[in-house]
């Protein structure tokens, strides 16, 4: 009976019979590599199942060509499939086709994103008019065979196959005028491809000798095409950098180069390989609920788990790679391994490696670094907010942030080092440094020549409150109230005149009663006439970002509204305090307005404040 396709599988089929995607060699990549996938489970089962007898150097994968058929031949003996998991597997998109991966098919923009994603069996469309799966899994009595032919839904029928495992019988598309199909029946091209991007496969990949005239009646032999030993068992010194990245591409399905690769062995109480990647840019899929950290684990070069996630923290989620060992107890389930002590033990050597090469990077490659920085910086800071400042030893040299004196970014330790005898780190919010440069209580502290931190991620003031102080030094909002930049006289004088016109500030705060909690002179600002300043722990920018978030609290910041005391509007206040109540009730509405927006906020009722202003001008 026939079957149709799921709809997201069809489209997929539908993208390779019609291959658009232009590297068609990397089907076999891909069979080969599910081959090797189900040899190292059936070996991972045997290590807990003792009625089976099995032995590791039997294990292999085999390819046939044969050109009068036109077919070629991908057979394993690994786990196998049962009728269910024919169905299941093959049937749906693959695991590796993530939902992201269907939505961005759906846009079929950007072909090159095939690329990112593991395309699996699926691919095997790209050079075939027909797909046989034969297939007999351990524990069972029956075989399967599944056959299709990509566009009319699959078969699934009984088949005479005796052995566990699998054979893929692929028959090869017929030459068209554009594509020369014929090539994937050649021997040469297919030791080739295997070569290209199945080498470091650590079972044999065998094929027969070619019958030519001379070896026609000797016995056939089998040559294995693979070198067997993977990239991270051999030696560094054999190693070039674009060795590491044709892994990285391949593996990890990236078509960019990795910023950083660290290749490390370790010899010791619990020994094991790592290779490891920190990648240029984050995946498409990295914000989705799709993507799930981790590294491969291999135990003596058997996959043993695909997405080790105990192997990263949260804040390294991007790290791509694997670590291969020998010291992890396989005879136990899954669920005891993930706790065993040597995984934790490999786990936390491999977090501070990173962190030792991003505090190289920071030093010796700083282009390369702030390249990392912009992909993955905000990683870094959720480590800290997250681990509620546990991590905050670990990660605070990591972090970068603009500097106004410096015009670029800085690290704490640099800002630090500049600051002399002064106890504070001074840093403000804002959308963009360019729209903080503008903010009104920033230019007086250019003109004291200081040096401020500009926060433009939308996390920075969460992580503050995490982080108070780095190296003793304090972290100062200077958008926040209590700010000491004045002498002791100036404070005195301010003081009293805030106290003078006590009565007038409450007049005004009146007015704006219900978003402001008061109104006072400032010497924080130079030229510009009023600004906004928070009490307590919740920021403007707090306010902005936690009630941005669909959930249903809210929050809101105790707004200051200060007026610049050396600026000719506070002359204009006090005559109007004695004059004119009511138009000095007409100021404040408007003062308050125009503070709202120069903070980048938007005001509550803009045809009253029209009306107002209107009003004055007539006057
Ligand atoms: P992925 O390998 O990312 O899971 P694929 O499309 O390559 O996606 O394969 C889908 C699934 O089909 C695999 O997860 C595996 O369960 C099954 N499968 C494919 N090839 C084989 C094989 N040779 N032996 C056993 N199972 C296989
Ligand atoms: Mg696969």
């Amino acid at each position: 009976m026939k079957k149709e396709f799921k709809a997201e599988s069809k489209k997929l089929l539908d993208l390779m019979i019609n291959s658009i995607y232009t590297n068609k060699d990397i089907f076999l990549r891909e069979l080969i590599s599910n081959s090797s996938d189900a040899i190292d489970k059936l070996y991972y089962k045997s290590l807990t199942d003792k009625s089976l007898d099995i032995k590791r150097e039997n294990f292999k994968i085999k390819i046939t060509i044969d050109k009068e058929k036109r077919t070629l031949t991908i057979t394993d003996n690994g786990i196998g499939m049962n009728k269910e998991e024919l169905e299941e597997n093959l049937g749906t998109i693959a695991k590796s086709g993530s939902s992201l991966f269907k939505e961005k098919m759906n846009e079929k923009k950007d072909i090159n994103i095939i690329g990112q994603f593991g395309v699996g069996f699926y691919s095997a469309f790209m050079v075939s008019k027909e797909v046989k799966v034969e297939s007999k899994a351990y524990n069972e009595e029956s075989s399967y065979e599944w056959k299709s032919n990509g566009s009319e839904g699959y078969q699934i029928n009984k088949s005479s196959k005796k052995d566990i495992g699998t054979t893929i019988t692929l028959i090869i598309k017929d030459n068209t005028d554009k594509e020369n199909y014929d090539e994937y029946l050649d021997d040469f091209k297919i030791k080739s491809i295997i070569k290209k991007y199945s080498d470091y496969i650590t079972y044999p990949i065998v094929m027969d000798e070619e019958i030519t005239e001379e070896n026609k009646d000797k016995k056939q032999t089998e040559t294995i095409i693979n070198s067997m030993i993977p990239i991270w068992k051999k030696s560094k010194n054999e190693l070039e950098e674009k060795d590491y990245q044709q892994f990285y591409h391949d593996k990890f399905f990236d078509y960019e180069d990795s910023l950083k690769t660290i290749h490390l062995s370790v010899e010791g109480k619990c020994s094991y390989t790592t290779l490891l990647y920190i990648p240029s840019h984050a995946p498409y899929d990295f914000y989705t609920k799709d993507y799930e950290k981790g590294l491969e684990l291999y135990s003596n070069g058997v996959m043993i788990m695909e997405n080790c996630k105990e192997l990263l923290p949260d804040y390294l989620s991007f790290v791509k790679g694997l670590v291969d060992t020998s010291d992890l107890s396989l005879n136990i389930s899954r669920e005891m391994l993930q706790q065993d002590k040597n995984l934790s033990l490999i786990a936390n050597n491999i977090e501070k490696k990173i962190r030792k090469e991003l505090q190289n990077m920071i030093e010796d490659e700083r282009e390369t670094y702030e390249k990392f920085y912009k992909a993955f910086g905000m990683q870094l800071k959720f480590g800290i907010y997250n681990s509620y400042g546990a991590k905050k030893e670990d990660l605070q040299d990591l972090l970068l942030f603009y500097s106004s004196k410096e015009k670029k970014l800085v690290t704490l330790k640099e800002y630090k080092e500049r600051m002399g005898e002064s106890d504070k780190i001074y840093y403000v919010s804002g959308e963009t440094t360019d729209k903080i440069d503008l903010l009104p209580q920033v230019e007086k502290f250019k003109e004291k020549n200081y040096e401020l931190l500009y926060f433009t991620d939308y996390i920075d003031e969460f992580v503050m409150q995490m982080m108070p102080e780095y190296e003793g030094k304090k972290f100062v909002n200077i958008t926040k109230e209590n700010l000491d930049l004045d002498t002791e006289e100036e404070k005195k004088k301010l003081k009293e005149e805030n106290e003078t016109y006590e009565e007038m500030f409450n007049i005004m705060s009146n007015v704006i009663d219900d978003k402001v909690s008061e109104v006072r002179f400032t010497h924080r600002l130079k030229n510009h006439p009023v600004c906004l300043t928070t009490k307590g722990n919740i920021t403007l920018e707090m306010e902005k970002v936690i009630n941005q978030m669909p959930t249903d609290e809210k929050v809101k910041a105790e707004v200051v509204m200060e007026i610049n005391s050396d600026h000719e509007i506070s002359k204009k206040l006090k005559e109007l305090y004695k004059n004119d109540k009511e138009t000095l009730k007409k100021y404040t509405k408007i003062l308050y307005a125009q503070a709202r927006l120069i903070e980048g906020l938007t005001i509550d009722n803009p045809t009253e404040l029209s009306n107002i202003v209107c009003d004055i001008l007539s006057k």
